[in-house]
């Protein structure tokens, strides 16, 4: 059966690039009817975090990225990986290094000065010499000296590395943990993964973790090495591209199904379709179908798609979603009916949720308009109009209808054109020179404040 796994090291966000790998992993266990694995690779003590290890479950679950099995943790293995690293010992396939931080910088610079490539020169690995009495060893791999490291990338195609271009690589570090390559090797080999999906900058390690894997016996799984993302510069995507991080997404208002498809689609394509579901991705998903050329980030086009999203999505979620940010921000908010009017008017002028809490923000309270505005539409012509026009909405029953014919009734008797009276009305009621139809909008401000607001402004 296939089985795929996302190995996060928690050192950080959640970002782009992960989740991507994660979809397409995710994508492809589905769509084989096989099984998902999420595996936190914990073992770089110093960079690694719990508030980081949360924020990739909580990055997972809000992209609706489910797993069989896990989350597992490097940590609570070190005894499998010490288990292990101890048959190879035995087994003659590994060895135990004692050279110093310094002895091996000094190796380094030799090589660097004599124009090699720096590596290590595998002076232990068949030394007869005393182990020097207080340093804790390594534990370095026997790479095969000879043959090639051969496999047949998913997405890259063939590839072929000499043994002799592969020192010998440490599988356990002096403190007893494992180091990248042994212990996803290990866990890939225990887990029973069938298929490694991940970023192209492991190109590198899968030749060594291949040496590795033949050593235990071990089956070698599948690999797809996935292009990386970059930003519209042509540089890897990082922090200076601006945001990177799921959780930023959905903080500002991007609905995941938005989000996953946008990483769908980023470096993997079924025709011509730019907008499906997950249920979609999944019927259709192919390793084949990756690109082998790096994708490139495109906010706009996620902003793009996330618009596409709100406007399909039911008006009871956006409520949801808007709620809380409105609660936030400490507005009053009115019953349930007149919130679901409001969502309905803005859902399709606004790309993300933080956009329709802004937008409404009328609604709720006075906004005073911007100078430049009051100047262009309080003239002194308009402002008896306006003046009229209260007194005529003082006295009606407040519904959109109602308040349409006063305004062209004000409109007709004072010989304007309708935007004469409604640009200045908006403008004063809302603060904002653009909002959905100036009657709807009133109707929902209410009679008594949509007057109280236009008395201040006239004062
Ligand atoms: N833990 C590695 C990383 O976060 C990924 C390992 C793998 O997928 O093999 O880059």
């Amino acid at each position: 059966m296939v089985k795929t796994r996302f190995a996060p090291s928690p050192t950080g966000y959640l970002h782009i690039g992960g989740a991507r790998t994660a979809l397409f992993s995710w994508a492809f266990a589905r769509k084989q009817g096989g099984k998902f694995i999420l595996r936190i690779e914990d073992t770089d003590l110093e960079r690694s975090t719990q508030q980081s290890v949360q924020a990739i479950l909580d990055g997972m679950a809000w992209l609706g990225l489910d797993y069989d099995e896990g989350p597992y943790y490097q940590m609570q293995r070190l005894s499998r990986y010490q288990e292990v690293a101890e048959l190879l010992l035995k087994q003659g396939l590994a060895y135990r290094c004692y050279a110093s931080k310094e002895e091996l910088d000094a190796l380094r610079e030799q090589q660097r000065l004599a124009g090699l490539k720096p590596r290590y020169d595998g002076r232990w690995r068949d030394s007869k010499q005393t182990p020097p009495a207080g340093v804790t060893p390594v534990v370095r791999f026997k790479t095969p000296r000879e043959g090639y490291a051969v496999f047949d990338d998913l997405v890259k195609g063939r590839i072929a590395v000499a043994n002799h271009e592969l020192d010998d690589l440490v599988l356990m570090r002096s403190d007893g943990t494992p180091t990248y390559n042994f212990g996803v090797v290990l866990d890939d080999l225990d887990m029973g993964v069938t298929h490694v999906i991940r970023g192209d900058d492991h190109v590198n390690n899968t030749p060594r973790q291949i040496n590795i894997l033949k050593a235990l016996g071990a089956i070698i799984p599948q690999y797809a090495h996935v292009p990386m993302i970059l930003g519209a510069d042509g540089e890897r995507l990082s922090k200076r591209h601006g945001a990177v991080s799921v959780m930023h997404y959905r903080d500002q208002g991007y609905l995941p199904e938005a989000l996953i498809n946008y990483l769908a689609r980023l470096g993997w394509s079924h025709g011509d379709e730019e907008i499906f579901s997950q249920e979609q991705l999944v019927e259709w998903f192919d390793l084949a179908a990756i690109n082998r050329s790096p994708a490139k980030f495109n906010p706009e086009k996620l902003t793009w798609l996330n618009q596409h999203y709100l406007k399909i999505a039911e008006d009871a979620r956006l409520m949801e979603l808007v709620t809380p940010i409105l609660l936030g921000r400490k507005y009053s908010l009115p019953g349930e009916e007149n919130m679901f009017k409001i969502i309905n008017l803005l859902k399709e002028r606004v790309s993300t949720i933080e956009e329709l809490a802004d937008a409404s923000a009328y609604f709720f309270q006075a906004v005073e308009p911007a100078e430049a505005l009051r100047t262009q539409y309080f003239t002194v012509e308009i402002r008896p109009v306006l003046e009229y026009l209260i007194d005529r909405l003082a006295q009606i029953e407040w519904k959109r209808e109602a308040i349409h014919q006063e305004i062209k009734q004000t409109v007709s008797s004072h010989k304007l054109k309708f935007p004469n009276l409604a640009m200045p009305l908006r403008v004063m009621v809302t603060g904002e020179a653009q909002t959905p139809a100036i009657d709807a909008v009133l109707e929902l401000i209410g009679k008594e404040e949509t007057l109280h607001r236009l008395r201040d402004q006239l004062d």
